[in-house]
């Protein structure tokens, strides 16, 4: 919990912002949780959550605007709790808990703790999975994703361009192939979480401009000669690092070429499922983050000499955001556990059907995650009137991450764009059937 300092005048009493602890947040989202994860599920839950608890205790974080998240990753890192997409065998780390539900798990327990830290994690995680799709036992790739996976240093992703957002196989960053097999990058990116602090970016570009055919994927070291980065501002989210990088003459060896001409837009929409479905993971997190605050906040708060969850104005609300974010955390883990189940059954290559299906899933969550965080995090901030928009609580935080939410991975339009396509895809392959 934050405590108040010179900057930070304490607005809220010292019962209630006592009562607003991690400890008591996780409770609360432990007892909507219990009767619904196994028993194995609602243990690994505990673990992070009880890892989280030590740290901010023992370091007496107090998520105040003077702590630097990006020195928490090695702690972190050390403890397995970077990413559970995979056990990582390769590697050697043979996580016991690992697939999208152990994931899921894990986000909620960091995002609880701290959402920003949580987002820049997640960034790391995009790194991280092009290099394992990829790495075809290359000794240099591998320690490249051993650093990353154990929090040696957080990773970042470049695909946005200033000129090329939502518009991302058009891309005109070049690559072009040398006599010896590397290749040589120009260009700009935008927007890349974590690039001014990362010493692992996983890059696309392309040979030809604006062909989305000639798209190909590296992985660089930033401390080679031609990576420029500047750091870009965005003040929701004012401890995130995320990067302007210009591309100039960089060099990329053969050995880190993760996928060559041709191979690249393949690759970037392999990695988009995962993307999404951890944004929308975090987005559902949100939710939790700032419900436990309101939940905690109403529940003593009194008004007319009644704790304020009495009147209807308030508690009424308060069972709307937690109905609809119960039901998205229900079909959030049903989804993890039908993909868990299925990547286990096919070795880890999903048949064309069922991985086309993942895409437009990975866009239906990606969609409602955003819009649900935005609504119950500013609900819940507005439910705890002025308590919620100071910044003596994470609530200040949750209110802003929440507004960026539909942007990243792919705004809510083109979500929707997909989606469509999906449907237009569905339409036509029922025609086929009945005829
Ligand atoms: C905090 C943050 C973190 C990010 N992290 C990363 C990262 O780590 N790596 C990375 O590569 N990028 C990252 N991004 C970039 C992000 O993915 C892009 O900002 C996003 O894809 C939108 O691109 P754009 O900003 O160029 O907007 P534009 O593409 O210019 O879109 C502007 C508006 O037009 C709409 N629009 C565009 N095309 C269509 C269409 N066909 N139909 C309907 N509407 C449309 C959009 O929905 C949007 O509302 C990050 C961005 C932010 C803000």
């Amino acid at each position: 919990m934050r405590k108040p300092s010179k900057f930070r005048v304490q607005a809220i009493n010292d019962e209630i912002l006592a009562k607003l602890s991690l400890k008591n947040r996780y409770n609360f989202i432990n007892s909507n949780l219990m009767s619904i994860l196994t028993q194995e599920e609602f243990n690994f839950l505990k673990k992070v959550q009880k890892f989280c608890l030590k740290f901010e205790k023992d370091n007496k974080i107090t998520h105040g605007p003077e702590e630097d998240i990006y020195d928490w990753i090695p702690i972190f890192g050390a403890e397995g709790y970077i990413t559970r997409q995979h056990a990582f065998e390769c590697i050697d780390l043979n996580y016991e808990e690992y697939g999208f539900t152990a994931d899921f798990l894990r986000i909620l327990a960091l995002d609880i703790f701290d959402p920003q830290f949580a987002m820049s994690g997640g960034a790391t995680v995009i790194c991280i999975n092009p290099i394992y799709e990829h790495h075809e036992n290359m000794p240099i790739r591998l320690d490249a994703l051993k650093q990353l996976v154990t929090g040696k240093t957080p990773g970042c992703l470049l695909i946005t361009e200033p000129e090329r957002g939502s518009d991302a196989v058009h891309m005109l960053t070049t690559c072009e192939e040398q006599d010896d097999g590397s290749f040589i990058l120009n260009g700009e990116k935008i927007y890349n979480t974590n690039a001014p602090k990362a010493k692992w970016a996983v890059a696309y570009a392309t040979a030809e401009k604006n062909n989305g055919n000639t798209m190909a994927q590296f992985l660089i070291n930033t401390e080679w000669d031609g990576w420029h980065c500047e750091r870009v501002g965005i003040p929701w989210v004012p401890k995130l690092y995320l990067g302007k990088e210009h591309l100039e003459n960089l060099r990329v060896p053969k050995e880190y070429v993760l996928g060559g001409v041709g191979k690249g837009r393949e690759y970037l929409f392999e990695g988009l499922v995962p993307e999404r479905v951890a944004i929308a993971m975090r987005g559902i997190s949100e939710c939790w983050g700032a419900l436990s605050h309101a939940f905690i906040y109403s529940n003593l708060r009194k008004q007319f000499d009644q704790e304020i969850l009495k009147f209807q104005g308030v508690g009424f609300l308060l069972t709307d955001l937690w109905a609809k974010t119960t039901n998205l955390t229900l079909a959030m883990l049903k989804y993890c556990e039908v993909y868990d189940e299925k990547m286990k059954k096919y070795g880890g290559e999903l048949p064309q059907t069922i991985s086309q299906s993942m895409v437009a899933n990975a866009s239906q969550f990606k969609y409602q995650a955003a819009l649900l965080s935005k609504k119950v995090c500013y609900e819940c901030a507005n439910l705890m009137g002025g308590a919620g928009l100071c910044d003596n609580t994470l609530m200040h935080d949750y209110l802003n991450i929440s507004r960026i939410q539909e942007i990243i991975g792919g705004s809510r339009q083109i979500q929707q764009y997909i989606m469509s396509i999906n449907l237009r895809r569905m339409f036509r392959s029922l025609e086929t059937f009945e005829s």
